[in-house]
């Protein structure tokens, strides 16, 4: 069996040069220091047009460095119906775009339960995900979508959560950040060979193997 893995950050890495800068410069440079994928941090809002998407997609497809998109932080499943809207657009926007950037994996935080229950917050979670899912393959934006796992009980966001969500629908695969898990439970937890295969076999059984084969966590930085 051959393993993969690629490695690259959120956002230019530290070094990239301030021409042509942006995130052409940052693929360019992260392929010149031996990483291949690059995160976009789309993390405060998506302000990118049509021609520099595809500026950055020619230039992901020219260097090999794969691309992913870290959405905007103000996205919750779980706000309320007047809230809804903005967040929804946020996210459509993170996977319209980013997906005309030739990225293939959109990057988000679920949201917060407010106090509720996690299962009564899935009932409101999951069909609005569908939603979205469901415009995105009409428009053709075939991306997946991550719900990233959170590092904060109050947050919807546990592994159980994610693939909770990746069951329901095609085109959402949880994406696992190792630290939010061991900080999650708050004990010390998730930290060990066992642990981590307990939860990985758990993953292959609701997702399939071919899930397991690709594996996204958001990268250092954000
Ligand atoms: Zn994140």
């Amino acid at each position: 069996m051959s393993l993969s893995f690629k490695f690259g950050t959120v956002g230019s890495p530290s070094g990239t040069p301030k021409k042509p800068g942006g995130s052409v410069g940052a693929i360019e440079f992260s392929k010149s220091i031996g990483l291949d994928t690059l995160e976009l941090g789309w993390v405060q809002s998506v302000r990118v047009t049509e021609a520099t998407c595809a500026l950055i997609k020619a230039a992901s497809e020219a260097q090999s460095v794969a691309l992913s998109v870290h959405a905007p932080y103000f996205i919750n499943l779980n706000a309320t119906a007047e809230e809804w809207p903005k967040s929804r657009k946020r996210l459509m926007d993170a996977a319209h775009y980013g997906y005309l950037a030739g990225a293939t994996d959109i990057i988000f935080h679920p949201g917060s339960y407010f106090g509720n229950d996690p299962a009564e917050v899935l009932k409101v979670a999951i069909p609005r995900l569908k939603g979205c899912v469901d415009e995105l393959k009409k428009n053709g934006d075939m991306v997946t979508i991550r719900p990233e796992t959170m590092g904060k009980s109050a947050m919807l966001g546990s592994i159980e959560d994610a693939l909770a969500m990746s069951a329901a629908m095609d085109m959402v695969q949880p994406c696992i950040d190792f630290a939010h898990m061991h900080a999650r439970p708050g004990d010390g937890s998730m930290n060990t060979y066992e642990e981590w295969s307990k939860l990985l076999t758990n993953y292959k059984k609701v997702l399939g193997a071919k899930a397991l084969k690709k594996l996204t966590h958001p990268s250092l930085r954000h």
